[in-house]
């Protein structure tokens, strides 16, 4: 198990960096998030183990679970909370990938360091909303929904600049990139013009408010479709299977 998890992340490791290589692009500009759902707390520690220090969860209760099984560096005062989570040193980053309803907001915003999944107005000022109450400053990405697709969530890529500005306007939100779900496939190709459209929409957008000097996140590619994402610019894949199963 823990062979099959440690050869599967050097076989991306390698995929990851000869693609960002030929994009110029070391492999550490592209962060491969383990995604953690369905999986035990064991398994994600045998992932860290390899140094991958972003875990994906869908649900809040279940990242819940696993985030109080396994040790995380206490989170600073409440005073000094208002930080920008990646400059916390120690331990791994929680990213929420999955639908979030706005009930569990507020346990969303006590573990995770990155909400990615931040699909309308109106969650986003609740996190904010959230956040405030405990001085934090969340990190969130907004999740456009590139595919015709009717059943996925996410807003349309016409409404993102407008959008873009409300939300950054929030007190206690740090809109640090953009994320996509292309629709499942089992031919990659398929996926290529949805993270065309993410990478595309996130050049228009003016983040120097939001990132600073950084670079934005857009966070694209699972595991059947990561090489195509990175082609087209991901700079955040998302993987499960990839790591988890036989292959
Ligand atoms: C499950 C999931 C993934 C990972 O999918 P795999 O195909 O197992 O790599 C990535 N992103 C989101 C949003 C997911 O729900």
């Amino acid at each position: 198990m823990v062979e099959r998890i440690s050869r599967n992340i050097d076989r991306i490791r390698q995929v990851v960096s000869a693609l960002g290589a030929a994009r110029g692009k070391d492999r550490q500009e592209i962060t491969i998030l383990a995604v953690t759902k369905g999986r035990t707390v064991e398994q994600i520690k045998e992932v860290i183990a390899q140094g991958i220090a972003d875990i994906g969860e869908n649900r809040v209760q279940e990242a819940l679970v696993k985030y109080n099984a396994l040790p995380h560096p206490p989170r600073p005062a409440l005073s000094s909370f208002k930080e920008p989570s990646d400059d916390r040193k120690g331990g791994v980053k929680w990213h929420m990938i999955g639908h979030l309803q706005t009930n569990k907001v507020k346990e969303a915003v006590r573990i995770f360091d990155l909400i990615q999944s931040v699909d309308s107005l109106r969650l986003a000022r609740a996190i904010s909303k959230e956040a405030g109450k405990i001085n934090k400053q969340q990190d969130i990405l907004l999740e456009v929904q590139t595919s015709p697709e009717k059943s996925k969530f996410g807003l349309k890529p016409q409404e993102i600049p407008e959008v873009f500005k409300e939300i950054s306007s929030l007190s206690y939100l740090e809109v640090k990139g953009l994320m996509t779900i292309a629709p499942f496939t089992d031919n990659p190709e398929t996926s290529r013009p949805y993270f065309k459209i993410l990478r595309e929409l996130s050049e228009k957008i003016d983040w120097r408010q939001e990132t600073g000097d950084r670079r934005p996140i857009v966070s694209m590619g699972m595991s059947g479709d990561f090489a195509v994402a990175i082609e087209e610019g991901a700079n955040m894949i998302r993987l499960g299977r990839a790591i988890f199963s036989h292959s």
